[in-house]
């Protein structure tokens, strides 16, 4: 049976792209980390060694160029805020 990526699910609306299928959840949870730059506790893996493990291979979390869910989110609403700003501009009279 294959697993779908909830994240992925989450953000079709946002950026036009299929949920994610896996076949484990193993591989769900590397998609995870790889993509969405979030930790997956493993099985036999203290929440501290998920993020030591994870921080050591993904230098990007955290950064500007973050793409975990939160960090998308708060990029979406500055661009949707630019993007009412300038039809804003657009609909005063000149
Ligand atoms: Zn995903
Ligand atoms: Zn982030």
């Amino acid at each position: 049976m294959a697993i779908a990526c909830r994240w992925c699910a989450a953000l079709q609306g946002l950026e036009r792209q299929s949920p994610y299928l896996f076949e484990t959840l193993e591989q769900l949870a590397q998609h995870v980390e790889a993509e969405h730059d979030m930790p997956v506790q493993r099985e036999r893996e203290t929440i501290e060694e998920a993020q030591k493990r994870f921080q050591a291979r993904n230098t990007r979390a955290g950064g500007p160029e973050c793409r975990c869910p939160g960090c998308k989110a708060r990029r979406y609403k500055a661009i949707a805020a630019a993007l009412e700003e300038e039809l804003k501009k657009t609909k005063e009279p000149t």
